[in-house]
């Protein structure tokens, strides 16, 4: 499974939004041009309109179930009147999928995108791996990118938290023994 295609990078983008649902428009411009989202700097009206959107994705993240993950990503779908497009820019540029007209406005294509990219992820079977992070406090939503898909944690730093914070108890338990 190819998890750094283009085709995830909607997924990625919304792991990223459900976890920055208040992001300044700079770090937003900055996650989009890393996934080369075109035209990708929004004004700070447009970050805002996206913040209930970035919470209906992270409810896809946080969903316990396959099926319920699903329903609320094919919601995504309508919600954000995803319409595949084949789009070139200019004539020797590669076709690719656009979600929305070209010419749309910036959350219309993040909506668009962000949906087709979790809607993607469940359609190869991958929605278990769109997941929240299991440090308490933490909560950040992230795309499974390991091989076995058991990714527990949404980075190195949270994975090493966790376990100092085990080891720590583990040797409270023997001492007290
Ligand atoms: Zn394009
Ligand atoms: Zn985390």
């Amino acid at each position: 499974m190819q998890f750094n295609t283009y085709t995830y990078a909607g997924a990625h983008i919304a792991a990223w939004l459900a976890s920055n649902p208040a992001p300044s428009a700079r770090d937003l411009t900055a996650v989009l041009a890393s996934y080369d989202v075109h035209q990708p700097r929004p004004t700070a009206a447009q970050v805002r309109a996206l913040g209930p959107w970035a919470e209906r994705l992270r409810a896809v993240f946080a969903a316990a179930t396959g099926p319920a993950k699903a329903e609320l990503a094919d919601a995504l779908l309508l919600a954000a009147d995803c319409r595949p497009r084949l789009i070139r820019h200019g004539s020797g540029q590669p076709f690719h999928l656009h979600y929305v007209a070209a010419g749309a406005g910036l959350p219309a294509r993040v909506r668009a995108l962000t949906a087709a990219g979790v809607a993607h992820a469940i359609d190869d079977g991958a929605g278990h791996r769109l997941r929240v992070c299991g440090r308490d406090g933490c909560g950040a939503a992230f795309v499974d990118t390991s091989r076995n898909g058991r990714r527990q944690f949404c980075s190195v730093r949270c994975a090493n938290q966790v376990n100092v914070a085990r080891h720590r108890l583990r040797q409270r338990q023997a001492v007290a023994r």
